[in-house]
């Protein structure tokens, strides 16, 4: 039996009781890490990590996450340690500083024993785009589905078993999309809530960190040590941080339920809808109040262009930096300019330029009113039609992808009701900042699936609350892959 295999808390009685020790857990984090067949790492953390581990104050013994085994999504900053957000511009890169959260962690002695890969520069959905190319769904030994993004290999390495928890980053989705495609939970809390000095941004106004576990006290357990105001991030805020270890004694029992019926009527598959309701029923059968509410079809529509115009402005002047010369790949020719260009040209992937592309033009001066200032007046709308639905609930439930893991090869009718609303639809939390969190609600040919809670901004005990209570009368909590696939 392996411990990494347990709940971080199980772990923790594990290394109280000297049933194992943190060396032995961080060699079996990196013998699982060097085994990996899911493409899930840019850099193991060998030498650091058993550095680290020799030299843990025993003294902080009773923190729950001291000698716990973890991994970071590559785009959060790591001193000394290669960081380069999946992106061939970056390869190379060492930062010179940590991310908060990275800092936090280290703090209470949890172990970072890998940086794990994503679409590349946060930017992407499937797992695909990174400079490594692929990464594999664990709940799918033979690699023909998607682990989604862009988070994919912290997902991965989570589920596989390899480490109880790990961080990744939400703009669009990218935490609880691929959660719900291999049976996690996956958090993001809301804007501010945790520090986000030494994330590389994206579109800085949605991005969120986020984390992955396989259940929810882990989940809660991870919130409590990162969130917090940091000086260091003026985005983040000083509203005092909740106890979120007792979410256990929450009465949920009066709570009031929205499911938005445009949304969820867009779902297609028939075992996702009925493992859904059978949720719903769970949750009415403990007398809370289900709502049936409604956005403008229209407005469901307008999510995922919205957050598509947004973001890929965003992007593109925050990488604006990405010149060849601060970080990265050193490209040689005779004047900045044609540095630039030839770093910016091999550095980035099609899909990445395309982006930028996108971005700059809804930027151009010209366009700017049509575009970029349309989208952000469609941003106030969206945002008014949820925190008008959070006024009488206190959250949303829906579920998190209308599909299983797609295939890699599969094809997606882009314009289908399905793919624009049920599809993208979880960018409406990272527009209002709401917390919003994933978790496995049911099966499908061997592959997960999860419903998704969205609670008022700060009120991120509600949706764990909710997340645990439907955990504990369902049977996929810790969970992992290659076990179930035995
Ligand atoms: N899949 C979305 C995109 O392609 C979200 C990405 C994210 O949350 N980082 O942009």
């Amino acid at each position: 039996m392996s411990y990494l295999d347990q709940s971080i808390f199980e772990i923790h009685q594990a290394i109280i009781n000297g049933l194992v020790t943190p060396l032995e857990l961080v060699q079996e984090a990196l013998k699982l890490a060097k085994e990996d067949n899911n493409n899930a790492f840019e850099y193991i953390c060998e030498k650091e990590a058993i550095e680290q581990v020799k030299n843990l104050d025993l003294s902080k013994k009773d923190n729950l996450l001291w000698g716990i085994p973890y991994a970071l999504k590559d785009n959060l900053s790591t001193k000394d340690i290669p960081t380069c957000a999946s992106s061939k511009i970056l390869e190379g890169y060492v930062p010179v500083y940590s991310a908060e959260v990275y800092q936090r962690l280290q703090e209470q002695g949890a172990i970072l024993i890998g940086k794990t890969t994503l679409d590349e520069l946060s930017m992407g959905g499937s797992g695909t785009t990174g400079h490594l190319g692929k990464t594999y769904n664990p709940w799918d030994p033979k690699h023909k589905h998607q682990i989604g993004g862009s988070s994919c290999g912290s997902a991965a390495v989570c589920s596989a078993g390899i480490v109880p928890f790990a961080l990744g980053s939400d703009t669009g989705d990218s935490v609880r999309k691929p959660a719900s495609y291999s049976c996690l939970v996956g958090l993001k809390p809301t804007w501010g809530r945790i520090s986000r000095y030494g994330l590389f941004p994206f579109a800085p106004s949605m991005d969120h960190i986020g984390f992955f576990t396989r259940n929810c006290m882990d989940s809660a357990l991870i919130l409590s040590v990162l969130a917090g105001h940091d000086e260091k991030d003026s985005t983040s805020s000083t509203v005092p941080v909740d106890n979120y270890l007792d979410i256990e004694k929450t009465d949920i029992s009066k709570m009031r339920i929205a499911v938005i019926d445009e949304i969820f009527d867009s779902v297609q598959d028939k075992t996702i809808k009925d493992a859904f309701i059978k949720t719903l029923n769970i949750l009415s059968d403990l007398g809370l109040e289900i709502n049936h509410v409604h956005m403008d079809d229209k407005l469901c529509r307008a999510i995922y262009p919205t957050y598509f115009v947004i973001s890929c402005a965003e992007a593109n002047s925050n990488n604006a930096n990405q010149d060849g010369i601060k970080f990265g790949t050193r490209y040689e020719a005779e004047d900045y300019e044609k540095v630039m260009f030839e770093a910016r040209t091999n550095g980035f992937s099609e899909p990445i330029k395309r982006r930028f592309v996108l971005g700059s033009y809804a930027l151009l001066k010209e366009n700017q009113e049509d575009l970029f200032l349309r989208a952000q007046k469609c941003r106030r709308l969206i945002v008014n039609c949820i925190n008008e639905i959070l006024k009488d609930n206190d959250a949303i439930y829906l579920p998190t992808s209308p599909t299983i893991a797609p295939l890699f090869d599969g094809n997606k009718d882009k314009l289908s009701n399905e793919y624009l609303i049920a599809d993208n639809y979880l960018a409406f939390a990272n527009m209002g900042g709401q917390p919003s969190i994933n978790i496995p609600i049911g099966f499908k040919d061997g592959l997960p699936f999860g419903g998704c809670f969205t609670g008022r901004i700060f009120e991120e005990k509600t949706i764990l609350s909710l997340a645990l209570f439907l955990e504990k009368h369902m049977d996929f909590a810790n969970k992992i892959a290659k076990k179930e696939n035995e």
